[in-house]
């Protein structure tokens, strides 16, 4: 029996995470749940799933979470009670799908406690991947990659020689707003750029996945995780989303992952690691699939990709700062504050003024996280970017 803790229970990564292990209760049970406010959701988790601990991060939720919880499971509360949680010698897993920058300090503890890492979470380790991968290699702890692209990659390279790996294609489905004309994306609305064409996500990473910064930021996270350069990933659109990546060897051999586009997928590879275990679905349906297409993508359409890669080439703390820039550009669209094309222009801006620090410590990564908040707040607020459409 696998006792794992799922961060972020209540969100989409989450929710999965608990249906996987809902249908495998033979294998899996669940130790800890933690939220960071929808006490309600996770109400209805704890008498279902009956974890030991819950913890609820945000400080004004916890009396509420406490009246509501306390009589089932040990409650904590705050970021000091998800650091409580993550040492629990009862947990043997920990399911990372906090999103955004939160994750990072959960994410150290967890491994400073050696506890496994099944990672869906990638804000994490485009902020802070070398001090992550030290981390892990000193704790000798695995991180599995929950992340579709990073879950392929990794099952293509399962077994093989890593000195033999040439290039990583990174598909992208292209997101909502593939074939739009420029002069109709500066219209785009947030509703249409929540309605992704293939995967149903959390708000941060739909938006995400419509700027292309989605991709921008799995570049670096492929290299956080595969120890490669930029240079060797390529992004390559492929609006089907059947293949979630390749991997091209030294003598021209590519290996490809395929499946349909389900997060229980790779959630439930990452959990029941090594083993496969049978799932029940029905096999893939090539004849209705039909067409595997693949286009370059367009960077002067989604400067956010172009934008990713320059800060994972300048790398340092400049990662960290595109991240915050980022979360705080998509949080302002998403409350209608800023047109979606100001995302990338305001996150541009915030880099220009940023001094990169290389081998950053995570104080260092940390401030620059904080002065590009605060870059990026001010920036907002200018009147230029004033919202014209309000649906
Ligand atoms: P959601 O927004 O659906 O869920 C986020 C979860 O994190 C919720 O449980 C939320 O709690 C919790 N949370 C939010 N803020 C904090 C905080 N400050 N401290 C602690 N917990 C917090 O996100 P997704 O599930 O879509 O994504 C989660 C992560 O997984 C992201 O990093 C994303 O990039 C990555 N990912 C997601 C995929 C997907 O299919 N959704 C695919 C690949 C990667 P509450 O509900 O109480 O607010
Ligand atoms: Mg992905």
């Amino acid at each position: 029996m696998k006792r794992i803790a799922v961060l972020g229970s209540t969100g989409s990564i989450g929710r999965s995470t608990l249906e996987v292990i809902r249908q495998f209760p033979e294998r899996f049970s669940v130790t800890a749940l933690a939220a960071h406010s929808n006490t309600g959701l996770l109400a209805a988790q704890v008498k279902e799933f009956k974890p030991a601990l819950v913890c609820i991060s945000d400080p004004d939720s916890c009396g509420r979470a406490r009246t509501a919880l306390a009589r089932h499971a040990q409650v904590l509360c705050g970021l000091e009670g998800l650091a409580q949680l993550v040492s629990d010698g009862r947990i043997d897993m920990v399911v990372m799908a906090i999103s955004g920058a939160s994750a990072l300090l959960p994410l150290l503890w967890a491994i400073e406690n050696r506890k496994h890492v099944a990672m869906a979470n990638k804000e994490a380790l485009v902020m802070a991947g070398p001090l992550v991968r030290k981390k892990l290699l000193q704790r000798n702890v695995r991180l599995i990659p929950i992340d579709s692209e990073q879950s392929a990659i990794w099952q293509c390279l399962e077994g093989q020689d890593r000195s033999s790996l040439k290039k990583i294609y990174l598909t992208a489905s292209g997101g909502p707003f593939r074939r739009m004309s420029p002069a109709r994306m500066k219209k785009i609305t947030v509703k249409e750029a929540l309605a992704h064409p293939r995967w149903k996500m959390g708000e941060k990473i739909t938006v995400d996945s419509a700027t292309l910064m989605n991709k921008g930021l799995e570049i670096i996270e492929t290299m956080c995780l595969f120890g490669v350069q930029p240079e060797a990933v390529e992004v390559l659109i492929h609006p089907e989303s059947v293949i979630h990546s390749m991997v091209e060897f030294c003598d021209g051999s590519i290996l490809a992952q395929l499946s349909e586009a389900d997060m229980r997928i790779p959630i439930q590879y990452a959990l029941s690691y090594p083993k496969r275990l049978a799932s029940g679905r029905a096999s893939f349906d090539f004849p209705a699939a039909a067409r595997l297409t693949f286009e370059k993508p367009d960077h002067k359409r989604f400067p956010c990709l172009g934008l990713a890669l320059r800060a994972a080439k300048q790398a340092g703390t400049m990662p960290a700062v595109l991240n915050a820039a980022n979360e705080a550009a998509v949080d302002a669209f998403l409350s209608k504050r800023i047109p979606f094309q100001s995302i990338a222009a305001i996150i541009e801006q915030v880099m220009d003024k940023h001094g990169v620090m290389q081998e950053p410590t995570l104080e260092a990564i940390a401030e620059a996280d904080a002065r590009a908040r605060t870059e990026a707040s001010r920036l907002i607020q200018e009147k230029k970017w004033k919202q014209t459409r309000s649906s």
